[in-house]
């Protein structure tokens, strides 16, 4: 699960991204409420974690920008106690839920969970390819009969590429998908969580496209 993470604190925000990586989401952060809309309509996150206070204006007018753009990812606020008056001008604004400042990590990863649940719910809860089937919720995979275990890296990969069948995804997408933008990569790394996915799915599922990337199912244009 990928989510965007807009924090002016360098304390807070380095707080967040940290505890919420060990709890198994994949945190991109940025510090301005520009660099967070551009994010947010340009790349693709499960859910977006805002500070109202940032320095270029108000994380309110992020959500709003963004929700008119018709922007559907979940919205979770980080409020400062004073601010929490205007709780209902947040929901009306575009936020899904918000929690006030100092929040438990725990907490936060709880709420969004939440949030990556109901979304899903309105989505498809569970994404399957053949006899293969992914639960994003559940973090569990099996196919046909039986459940597979895979680590946190390759299920951010499985995952996807199943939620969209005949989608190439290049390596550099991948990477992006695993460890964000600022993860230090191993150039052979995507190869590596590839392969394995492979040996425990199954060695035809995810097609290599040489010089292109990688993709489940049809590739789309290609009859
Ligand atoms: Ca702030």
């Amino acid at each position: 699960m990928r989510v965007l993470l807009v924090e002016d604190d360098g304390l807070l925000g380095d707080g967040l991204q940290t505890g919420l990586s060990q709890a198994g989401f994949t945190v991109d952060w940025v510090r301005e409420g520009r660099l967070a809309l551009h994010a947010l309509l340009s790349e693709t996150f499960d859910a977006a974690i805002i500070d109202l206070g940032l320095p270029d204006g108000d994380g309110t007018e992020v959500i709003r920008a963004y929700r008119d753009r018709g922007g559907t990812v979940p919205v979770l606020v980080l409020t400062a106690r004073g601010d929490i008056g205007n709780k209902l001008t947040l929901l009306d604004g575009g936020a899904d839920d918000y929690l006030v400042k100092p929040a438990d990590i725990r907490e936060v990863a709880a709420r969004l969970r939440v949030l990556l649940r109901r979304d899903e719910g309105r989505r498809v809860p569970v994404l399957r390819y053949g006899d293969i089937e992914v639960d994003p919720t559940a973090y569990a995979v099996r196919v046909g009969d039986q459940s597979v275990d895979l680590t946190q890296s390759e299920f951010k990969i499985l995952h996807a590429l199943i939620r969209s069948p005949g989608t190439v995804l290049s390596r550099e997408r991948l990477e992006e998908v695993v460890y964000g933008w600022d993860g230090e990569v191993d150039s052979n790394a995507i190869q590596v969580h590839l392969h394995n996915v492979r040996r425990k799915i199954g060695a035809d599922v995810i097609r290599t496209i040489r010089g292109v990337g990688y993709v489940i199912g049809r590739q789309e244009g290609h009859g």
